[in-house]
């Protein structure tokens, strides 16, 4: 593979495979801060020894101008690991990205906007969806009490500061994560969201974290408790005219990694690119019950080499080139699976694949971002 050249070649037995320069990019996942004002139970970097931390202004300045040489460009979305708020400049970043073209996305678990100045300076941003992240009333996770309350609080302080500055109201979404000890709850969440002025919900299932938590997902499921589970949540949200954005609960063989199919790159709050937010940093998960090491994975960093490079690296070129086209194991209906010791980290599988992606959640659609 050469990286001067204006393609990548991909080996598979006794082919070869080009893969053209491309720039295809079409969504940026910004972290602009990794550390957070919460401390929720279910957080990804609960058990994580990497250093916090927010993203420099120059860093943010940089990509932006970089990000212009992408025409196909469209959302720069603020979320990550990490709340996005606690950066001392964070409104301006949603500016700026709004002021060279691209729609802003931007998730927040909407606590700080309880601060008027910060609720006026986000509704002058101009932000086109701002989904804040809830987890229903009584998620029972120990030593977490529902914030459920204050969020709607949020909501509506961000709709009324944008009538006070004349701007007009982004599309206000919901971000849920479903367990089975906040299920029914859920189900009688939608009236309080469409009152709260929510447009749309985004449901996804959890990511244990602890061993504590694995008794708390609600998959997989049969195909018919799928249904079942699909449809009552469906009719509950369409009920209030709320759209809803479902997870699968049965595990297929079906595999869509939804970071490759929108051609999303995740920049990290020190400027490494990930290819999604589970790779963006190092912690355990439990897939289906069993321990796993997420290692973090970075096909380049801003601090040392430019986006169009590090787009262009025949790693990522390829590793984008498989994943459209789902072309990696799958540990998850493998014979081998309790006696291989790949699954144990993301690092890599018996394809040679690194990362691996053979055994993740979210390609099977159980797990879904905003
Ligand atoms: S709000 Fe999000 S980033 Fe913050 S602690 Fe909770 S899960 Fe983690
Ligand atoms: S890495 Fe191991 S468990 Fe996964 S598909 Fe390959 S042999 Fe099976
Ligand atoms: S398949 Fe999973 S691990 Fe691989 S890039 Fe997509 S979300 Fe990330």
């Amino acid at each position: 593979m050469n990286p001067s050249s204006n393609e990548t070649r991909l080996c598979f037995d006794d082919s070869v495979v080009s893969v053209p320069r491309d720039r295809r990019l079409r969504r940026i996942v910004v972290e602009l801060s990794s550390r957070c004002n919460l401390d929720c139970p279910m957080c990804f970097l609960k058990s994580s020894p990497e250093t916090r931390g927010d993203m420099e202004w120059e860093l943010a300045e940089n990509l932006f101008a970089q990000a212009e040489g992408f025409p196909h460009l469209e959302w720069v979305h603020f979320s990550g690991v990490g709340e996005p708020l606690v950066h001392p400049k964070s409104t301006e970043a949603i500016s700026l990205a709004c002021r060279k073209g691209w729609k802003v996305r931007l998730t927040t678990n909407g606590t700080l906007l309880a601060d008027g100045a910060l609720a006026r300076a986000l509704a002058r941003s101009g932000a086109a969806v701002v989904d804040f992240s809830l987890e229903a009333e009584a998620v029972n996770f120990p030593g977490r009490e529902s914030a459920a309350g204050s969020i709607f609080d949020a909501m509506r302080t961000l709709k009324g500061a944008c009538v006070d500055e004349g701007r007009p109201v982004p599309e206000i979404r919901a971000a849920i994560v479903l367990t089975a000890s906040n299920l029914e709850k859920v189900l009688e969440l939608p009236k309080f969201l469409g009152a709260a002025g929510v447009r749309g919900v985004t449901l996804s299932n959890l990511v244990p974290t602890s061993e504590a938590m694995r008794p708390l997902v609600l998959y997989p499921v049969s195909l018919e408790e799928e249904a079942r589970l699909q449809q009552a949540l469906f009719l509950a949200f369409q009920k209030e005219g709320l759209n809803v954005s479902l997870p699968r609960f049965a595990l297929s063989s079906e595999r869509h990694c939804a970071f490759a199919r929108s051609e999303t790159a995740v920049v990290r709050w020190d400027g490494r690119i990930s290819p999604c937010l589970r790779l963006a940093h190092g912690y355990d998960e439990w897939v289906l019950g069993r321990r796993k090491r997420v290692c973090a994975h970075s096909f380049g960093s801003l601090a040392s080499e430019g986006l169009d490079a590090i787009w262009d690296d025949p790693a990522y070129a390829g590793f984008r080139w498989r994943l459209r086209r789902a072309l990696y194991a799958s540990c998850l209906d493998c014979n081998l699976l309790p006696v291989c010791e790949y699954p144990k980290t993301t690092e890599s599988d018996c394809w040679g694949d690194s990362p691996a992606c053979s055994d993740c959640l979210w390609d099977r659609n159980l797990i879904r971002c905003p």
